[in-house]
């Protein structure tokens, strides 16, 4: 109870510092520069040290949920549910956010503003480049660069390289099991400034931008949060209810505090331990979580796939080009893997929209458009992202628990035969 009230004072005193950013972003409009120069560093530095802690944190929590499922075909039957689920729930998100994006026609009635576009875009890379870069040629470098696929896929081999071990690898499990306590205990430290560093990011960009700056763009947003919103409402809400059984009032009861964190601090690798505490609580066990929500915190963005969907609706219905339907599958395609390229930080998003734009010959100038707003929209993909890694490791343990019980019923029957 004690732990839940001080939980509770530390997001609703992020929510506070959101808040005060916001009125004291407004009220230094006219001295912007003193916002950028002197409290931006701070939003800086509190960016700087979640980027620190998230390789260890996911390095070590995916090894240490692996090496914890012992059985190699344990792993298996939970990874495989886990990605199927990742990528259905994703291709949908986006699915969703293109229709919203349609027929509510985002562009419409937003007026090109005069003067240069400017917006340096990176190459896109193709499908098979993305597809080799994902196995890492060298064991440090990932780590160092912080490439999170290449990151997860380090974890993956040497988590089962410690279960093929077996007696031998027993101190490696022991290490993994005490250094991902240790990361754990680093995040939650930094987790404790996420008041100041809120109030930093979102004070400069506000008496930089003002508010005013949301208003043409207001429909983007509201079309992309109708979005976020019927996302979680639909297919979260019928996720936990059909797999495993759970009220959805209960679930989002209870996810409430790892969501409201998500939407201040805009990072999902920052809500990892967060989501750990809420799912244990909606009943999966710590093994599945620990390896199913690190994974999502760094694979699934859903709510990311549905802003690049809107965006590029929004982009292509204001340069006035018309999007086919084979360009909008293609939309789904890249929006997919490009949301599981995104890094759980803030921002990182935006930076994959270009790959998106650049699969349906979108021009990448127009992400200079939404990239004011985009703090705003981060915010709501957040929720949506860390919310979809949640509702995946409660059905998937649901889903474990019922093979568990099937193999246990099974056996029973056999040995009941045998007699
Ligand atoms: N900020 C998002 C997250 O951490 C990623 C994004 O920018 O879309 O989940």
């Amino acid at each position: 109870m004690e732990k839940q009230k001080k939980k509770l004072s530390l997001t609703t005193s992020i929510f506070i510092s959101l808040v005060l950013g916001v009125i004291v972003g407004v009220l230094m409009q006219n001295v912007s520069d003193i916002a950028v120069n002197y409290i931006k560093p701070f939003g800086t530095i509190y960016l700087n040290l979640i980027k620190m802690v998230v390789v260890p944190v996911v390095l070590l929590s995916i090894m240490q949920g692996i090496v914890s499922l012992q059985d190699i075909k344990k792993v298996g039957a939970i990874g495989v549910r886990t990605i199927v689920y990742y990528f259905l729930t994703t291709a949908l998100a986006i699915t969703i956010g293109l229709i919203f994006a349609n027929v509510l026609n985002v562009g419409a009635g937003y007026v090109l503003p005069a003067g240069e576009l400017t917006y340096e875009a990176s190459a896109a890379p193709n499908f098979m480049d993305t597809l080799v870069n994902i196995f890492p040629s060298n064991f440090f470098e990932p780590l160092s660069s912080a490439t999170m696929l290449q990151v997860i896929v380090i974890a993956v081999f040497f988590g089962f390289g410690v279960i093929l071990a077996g007696e031998k690898g027993q101190p490696a499990s022991r290490a993994i099991d005490s250094l991902a306590e240790v990361s754990f205990k680093v995040m939650g430290m930094i987790i404790k400034l996420s008041p100041i560093g809120v109030f930093a990011l979102i004070c400069p960009v506000i008496a930089q931008n003002g508010p005013a700056v949301l208003l043409p763009l207001l429909k983007v947003i509201l079309v992309a949060y109708v979005a976020y919103i019927l996302h979680m409402v639909v297919v979260y809400s019928s996720a936990v209810k059909g797999f495993a059984g759970l009220s959805p009032i209960k679930f989002f009861k209870i996810m409430s505090g790892p969501i409201l964190f998500a939407f201040s601090s805009a990072s999902s690798v920052g809500v990892l331990p967060f989501n750990m505490e809420a799912t244990e609580k909606l009943g999966a066990r710590k093994e599945i979580s620990s390896f199913v929500l690190p994974l999502g915190a760094t694979i699934n963005m859903d709510g990311t796939a549905i802003y690049q969907g809107v965006c590029a609706i929004f982009i292509a219905q204001i340069f006035g080009i018309d999007l086919n339907i084979t360009q909008q599958l293609t939309i789904i395609l890249t929006a997919t893997l490009a949301s599981i390229g995104t890094a759980g930080v803030p921002g990182s998003g935006m930076i994959m929209l270009a790959m998106v734009l650049q699969s349906v010959g979108l021009p990448v100038e127009g992400i200079a458009l939404v990239a004011g707003i985009d703090r705003i929209l981060d915010m709501g993909r957040t929720v949506v992202n860390i919310t979809g890694d949640a509702s995946c490791a409660v059905c998937v343990d649901a889903m474990d628990r019922r093979r568990e019980a099937k193999r246990l019923a099974k056996q029973a029957k056999n040995a009941e035969a045998a007699k």
